[in-house]
């Protein structure tokens, strides 16, 4: 009954246990302050099935014992269960999927109105046929509330059936096979009560001390008819349970609406959180209002960010499935919350919740759609300045360093030990050295501030940001006397397989392309602030960060004299790359299906990856997903090297024949930069790719830890700059669209420097109305010529 048509659904037919798990982070419905699995509302933590809800900043630091040593690893927690329903059959034992034989199985997830849908049809060994529908959504429009609907038919017979709605805190982290030798026991139990409006469970974590209280509201129905249930209610430590048992006639229908309300301590202070729940409880409307209000809530948020493809129904349809996680992973809901966007989604546990330079695939989907969040996400960056400071004077450098991956405090949250599944060995982990990370931070607060205009946010964190990342490259530039270049040395690119030079004893490489050049983007950009910010803001903010003139001489000199290893155009992904072994691809594509973590391979064989040119993803072309080709042309130029036309289509084939694409970002980039060689054929094939690369696990296994954030952006990225052709990098927009040759017609939105875009593109013609601006016209290009657009007028350009 709760079923829909399939343009805005992703459906499962066949129940098949070895994929459930996969299928539930996939189906994860979520509104941003919490995200929720799609496993069954029947099942708890087991091979087949693991519930999971996780909630931004949420994490807890446990200690674990590997081999002689005691590591630390901060996770992302997995919260109570809030969805348990469960059910049994006059006194028979509870549900239990593998007890029965399943006649029907259609699980649904619905994009459009942000809702998981189950239907289940089966016979038990007392050949009693029943059907089971369910329906769940966490309210885009009321945060803390999340529901479940829960539909009982007895078809062949009449009984009485019992129905237990639970709220289940007896769980620890189990999502991710390769944890499993560590502590994952992060909740402990605080109370479990119960009264007639309902239950209520409060769990806090033992190390962060974040209290998550939950209270659940039942309320029954046979039929149309609201029955009131005298209810048996189960405590126990870390669980809270109300049974109900009604008889119901065959064919007739029991249902149960819960109504549950979820709060913790890191939205209000801890005194006020213990009834919080409960009083939001009291607050919410009947199971019909709350799912009318979030339909609402989501129809809104279709109207701003949804992609419209005539001529390829699967491409929209998963696009649509990308944007539709992207906004239960971050909405309007998270704007007061100290946070920021986990790689791996609010889905599962991989990579513990924490946050990479990964924002820097996800952001733009924001900035374009939803400022105000990535401008929740960059304050989450600020209030860690400090920490980053620390870093940074920790390791003998100024500045801001920001750690590569972090998670609540701020530092550094990278393992300092590595299992690789292959061998089954542990080995040191030297990825905190990809310093990149603070680059993509820079970056990101730059384009924030170029798409927004948000001057206000630049003066009072992002040009402090700015300069203090700045500030750290350029104490970790140092200038090569000989040369009169200035060299980095000790870090890590975006392709994580190189950790060291061959034969070296300590982690990091020298010379990283996309690392230079990118730092010399940031001294230009800070050396450029006197143009965004007035004369005495900048100068407030220098003070404030004790910058000297000295400083800033030496950051116009890293600029115009950065090394770059140039062989033959060829630009070297690090120093010494060039020069290491060449690996037999052929050879190892016929030994391996999969050679996408070609590290582990050759690591298993006892060869290292330092010793070959072998690339994990994109690492130098990156500088092409970040910046224009005339950006990058003018460091080039800025730099004395020269960037002539075909530079960019010999780096590309050069680097694609040696990557192994390890990393599904990869697949973005790829795709992004072959359209800027006007390869559209190509870049669709790439961009395809990305865009199955989750709803399809093309990784093997990966999924069921956790959605990759940003590929999903990274594809609407895609769309938008390559086949929308939008270009704003500039101070202006200007479109140059390349219809892949199967599509008709596309639609999107954006916004941009507070004007709204609405965009329709054919082959050959483009329509542009702009509106929700104070100003009346605003100039675009289109393939180059100037266009004037009026507020609300549509104009039409043939091309
Ligand atoms: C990629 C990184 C990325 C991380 C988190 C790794 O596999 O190589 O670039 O930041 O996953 O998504």
């Amino acid at each position: 009954m709760f079923l829909d048509s399939k343009d805005w659904t992703l459906d499962f037919t066949k129940f098949v246990p070895e994929e459930e798990k996969t299928t539930e982070a996939l189906c994860a419905v979520g509104n941003g302050y919490m995200g929720t699995r799609g496993a069954f509302e029947e099942s708890v933590s087991s091979d087949c099935h693991y519930p999971g809800t996780y909630m931004p900043g949420l994490y807890n630091i446990l200690e674990s014992q590997v081999g002689d040593r005691v590591i630390e690893n901060e996770d992302f927690v997995n919260c109570p269960n809030w969805t348990s329903v469960t059910f049994k059959i006059n006194d028979d034992e509870w549900f239990d999927i593998s007890k029965v034989e399943v006649l029907d199985y259609h699980k649904q997830l619905n994009f459009k109105h942000g809702q998981l849908v189950r239907k289940l049809r089966f016979k038990d060994d007392k050949d009693r046929i029943t059907t089971v529908e369910s329906l769940r959504f966490v309210s885009m429009h009321s945060k803390h509330l999340a529901c479940v609907r829960y539909v009982i038919t007895p078809e062949n017979y009449s009984g009485e059936i019992c129905v237990r709605s639970a709220l289940d805190g007896d769980i620890s982290n189990q999502g991710v096979d390769r944890y499993k030798q560590l502590n994952s026991l992060h909740l402990a139990p605080v109370s479990e009560s119960y009264d007639e409006k309902g239950i209520c469970l409060s769990a806090a974590t033992n190390q962060s001390s974040i209290l998550i209280e939950m209270a659940a509201r039942n309320c029954f129905y046979v039929g149309a008819k609201k029955i009131d249930s005298t209810s048996n209610y189960v405590t126990r430590k870390r669980y809270a349970a109300e049974e109900s048992t009604f008889q119901v006639n065959e064919g007739q229908s029991l249902r149960l609406d819960k109504i549950v309300s979820i709060v913790t301590s890191r939205d209000r202070d801890e005194r006020d959180t213990q009834y919080a729940a409960g009083e939001e409880l009291l607050k919410a409307e009947d199971f019909d209002t709350i799912h009318s209000q979030h339909c609402v809530e989501w129809d809104t948020l279709w109207e701003k960010a949804d992609i419209e493809i005539e001529g390829a129904e699967d491409v929209q349809r998963v696009l649509r499935f990308h944007t539709y996680h992207l906004l239960i992973t971050a909405s309007k809901n998270n704007i007061d919350i100290d946070a920021s966007i986990p790689a791996r989604g609010l889905h599962g546990e991989a990579y513990r919740g924490h946050i990479f330079w990964d924002e820097l695939y996800i952001f733009p989907f924001y900035y374009l759609h939803f400022p105000e969040i990535t401008k929740a996400c960059l304050l989450y960056r600020y209030r860690r300045i400090d920490k980053a400071r620390e870093y940074a004077a920790e390791h003998g450098y100024k500045g801001a360093m920001y750690p590569w991956q972090t998670g609540s405090s701020g530092r550094e949250e990278t393992q300092v030990i590595h299992l690789n599944p292959k061998s089954g060995e542990w080995g040191p982990d030297n990825d905190s050295l990809q310093r990149h990370v603070s680059l993509a931070i820079a970056y990101n607060t730059w384009m924030y501030y170029q798409t927004t205009e948000d001057r206000e946010f630049l003066y009072r964190y992002g040009a402090e940001m700015l300069l203090e990342i700045a500030r750290f490259w350029s104490s970790k530039a140092a200038l090569n006397e000989k040369t009169g270049n200035y060299e980095i040395d000790k870090v890590m690119g975006p392709n994580e397989y190189h950790e060291m030079a061959p034969g070296a004893k300590e982690g990091g490489l020298k010379d990283n392309a996309y690392t230079n050049v990118l730092t010399v983007w940031l001294m230009n950009k800070c050396l450029d602030l006197q143009n965004h910010l007035a004369k005495e803001e900048l100068k407030e903010i220098e003070e404030k960060i004790s910058l000297d003139k000295k400083e800033k001489e030496r950051w116009r000199d890293i600029a115009a004299k950065m090394n770059l290893v140039i062989k033959d155009d060829i630009i070297s992904q690090h120093d010494g790359f060039l020069n290491l072994k060449e690996l037999d691809w052929d050879a190892y594509r016929k030994k391996y299906k999969d050679i996408g973590r070609m590290d582990r391979i050759l690591k298993a064989d006892g060869l290292s990856p330092d010793d070959y040119q072998v690339s994990k993803q994109a690492d130098w072309l990156m500088t092409f997903y970040v910046l224009s080709v005339e950006e990058v042309i003018k460091i080039f130029h800025g730099l004395g090297y020269t960037f002539n036309s075909d530079i960019l289509r010999k780096n590309y084939d050069y680097y694609l024949a040696r990557t192994s694409h390890g990393s599904t970002l990869s697949l973005i980039a790829h795709a992004r930069v072959a359209a800027l060689l006007n390869d559209i054929p190509k870049s669709i094939e790439w961009f395809k790719k990305a865009l199955y690369a989750d709803i399809g696990d093309i990784q093997g296994g990966t999924v069921k830890e956790g959605i990759h954030t940003g590929l999903m952006a990274g594809t609407i990225f895609v769309f938008l700059t390559a086949f929308a052709g939008v270009d704003f990098f500039g101070e202006r927009i200007s479109f140059r669209p390349s219809l892949p040759e199967e599509w008709k017609r596309i639609k999107c939105n954006f916004t941009f420097k507070n004007v709204d875009y609405f965009v329709t593109i054919t082959h050959g013609n483009i329509k542009i109305v702009i509106d929700n601006t104070d100003r009346n016209e605003v100039l675009v290009s289109v393939l180059d010529k100037e266009y004037q657009l009026k507020r609300g007028k549509e104009v039409e350009i043939g091309f």
